[in-house]
C-alpha cells in the first residue's frame, strides 16, 4: 500500500516521539512491503515562531490531500503568555474544525507488566476468578461541538463583570458520535455507556434522548446512562464495568485523562480523532511535556501507538497494527521503561533506545 501521511511534530517532546513513531512506521514498510510517503508541516509553537501564526494555510490543505495526519504535541511555557486566541493550543482546535474530526477515540488499556503503575488496588483492576488484570475502555468524546465550540462573550451583571460559555449540541452531532460508539461496542463487549449530566442540562436531555434512539438500531449492545459526577467516581470505584463510554466534548476532556490515569503512564496512551469515512489525525494523549522536551526521556509508546490505531482504523492493516502493538508488549515484557513507568529492578531506556527497541521486534 502507499500511504501519504502528514506529519506535524509540534513542540517540546513532539518532534522525538514522532521520529520514533516514524521509525516504527519505517519498519513495517519494510516488513510488510507498504511505502509511507511522509510530508512534515508547521504548527503549534513551532508554527508561531516560524510564520507568527499557529495554524498555516498549508499545513491545512496538506493534511486534507493527505490520507491521514500524525501530529505529536503542540503547545510549551514558551507561548504561555500569549493571550487565548493567539495560543498554540489553538492550532489543535483550529485542526479537528477544518478536518471535521468530530471523533475522538483513546482507548485506556493496562498492559498487564504495567499493573503496578495502575494507582488503583490489584482487586480493582483484576478480575476475581484468575486475578488477571483486565482494564481495556474506550472513551469516545465529541470533539467539534458543546461548550469549546459554542457562543463565549463577556457581560455587565449587578453582581460585575461575567462571563459566559454556550454549551449548545444539534440532533445530528450527537447521533453521529452515538453511531460511532455503537459501531466500535459491536466490535467489542457490547456495552455503551453514555454519559452526560441530564438531570440539569437540557442539552444532556437531548443528548440522551438522541443516544436512545440510536441504541434502537443496535439491539445486541446495551445502553447505560451516567451521569457525568458518578461516571467520575465509578472509573476509580470498579472501572472493569465500562466497554465503550460515550460523551460530550468537555465532559470527554476531562474523563479520559481519568480513565487515562488508572493505566498508569500517560506516556502510553494513544488517541485518534475521526470524522465519517477513513480519515483521521492521530496523536498521544500526552502534552508537550515541556520539562523533560530534549533530554531523551519522554515515552514514544503512545505516540508509537498511536500509528498503530492509523493503520487499524484509517487504513484496515489490523496485522500490522497488531504487530506494533506485540511488539510495544515484548518490550515491556522485557523489563525494558522509560522514566514514567519505571520501577524498581527495571531497565531504565530513553527514548530513541525504547524506539529501536521497539522495531527490533518488528520482523
Ligand atoms: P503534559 O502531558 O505535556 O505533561 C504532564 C506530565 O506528564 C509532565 O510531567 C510530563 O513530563 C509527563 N509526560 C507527558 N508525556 C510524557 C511522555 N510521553 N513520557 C514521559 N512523561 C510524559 O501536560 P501539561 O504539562 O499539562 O502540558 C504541557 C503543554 O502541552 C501545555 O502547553 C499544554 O497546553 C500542551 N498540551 C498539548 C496537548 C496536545 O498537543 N494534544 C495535550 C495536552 C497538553
Amino acid at each position: 500500500m502507499n500511504i501519504k501521511l502528514a506529519v506535524i511534530p509540534g513542540d517540546g517532546i513532539g518532534p522525538e516521539v514522532t521520529e520514533q513513531a516514524q521509525k516504527i512506521l519505517d519498519k513495517i514498510a519494510g516488513v510488510y512491503n507498504h511505502k509511507f510517503e511522509y510530508k512534515t508541516l508547521l504548527a503549534g509553537g513551532a508554527a508561531i515562531d516560524a510564520v507568527n501564526n499557529c495554524l498555516p494555510d498549508e499545513t491545512i490543505a496538506v493534511c486534507k490531500a493527505s490520507d491521514a495526519v500524525l501530529l505529536g504535541a503542540v503547545g510549551g511555557w514558551k507561548w504561555d503568555t500569549l493571550p487565548g486566541d493567539k495560543r498554540p493550543e489553538m492550532a489543535l482546535l483550529g485542526l479537528r474544525k477544518e478536518l471535521g474530526l468530530f471523533a475522538n477515540i483513546r482507548p485506556a488499556l493496562l498492559f498487564d507488566e504495567l499493573a503496578d503503575a495502575c494507582p488503583l488496588k490489584r482487586e480493582i483492576i483484576s478480575s476475581g476468578a484468575n486475578g488477571k488484570v483486565e482494564l481495556d475502555i474506550v472513551v469516545i468524546r465529541e470533539l467539534t461541538g458543546g461548550i469549546y465550540f459554542g457562543e463565549k462573550g463577556f457581560k455587565d451583571t449587578p453582581l460585575g463583570k461575567a462571563a459566559y460559555d454556550v454549551e449548545l449540541y444539534a440532533e445530528e452531532e450527537v447521533r453521529r458520535i452515538a453511531v460511532v460508539a455503537f459501531d466500535m461496542a459491536m466490535k467489542r463487549n457490547k456495552k455503551v455507556t453514555s454519559v452526560d449530566k441530564a438531570n440539569v442540562l437540557e442539552s444532556s436531555r437531548l443528548w440522551r434522548q438522541v443516544v436512545a434512539e440510536t441504541a434502537k438500531n443496535y439491539p445486541e449492545v446495551k445502553l447505560e446512562n451516567l451521569y457525568i459526577d458518578n461516571a467520575a467516581m465509578q472509573l476509580v470505584r470498579n472501572p472493569r464495568q465500562f466497554d465503550v463510554i460515550v460523551t460530550s466534548n468537555m465532559f470527554g476532556d476531562i474523563l479520559s485523562d481519568e480513565a487515562s490515569m488508572i493505566t498508569g503512564s500517560i506516556g502510553m496512551l494513544p488517541s485518534a480523532s475521526l470524522k465519517n469515512g477513513n480519515f483521521g489525525m492521530y496523536e498521544p494523549v500526552h502534552g508537550s511535556a515541556p520539562d523533560i522536551a530534549g533530554q531523551d526521556k519522554a515515552n514514544p509508546m503512545a505516540a508509537i501507538l498511536s500509528a498503530a490505531m492509523m493503520l487499524r482504523y484509517t487504513f484496515a492493516l489490523s496485522k500490522e497494527a497488531e504487530a506494533i502493538e506485540r511488539a510495544v508488549k515484548a518490550v515491556l515484557a522485557k523489563s525494558y521503561r522509560t522514566g514514567d513507568i519505571y520501577s524498581e529492578g527495571k531497565t531504565l531506556i530513553g527514548t530513541k533506545e525504547a524506539g529501536d527497541l521497539i522495531a527490533g521486534e518488528i520482523r
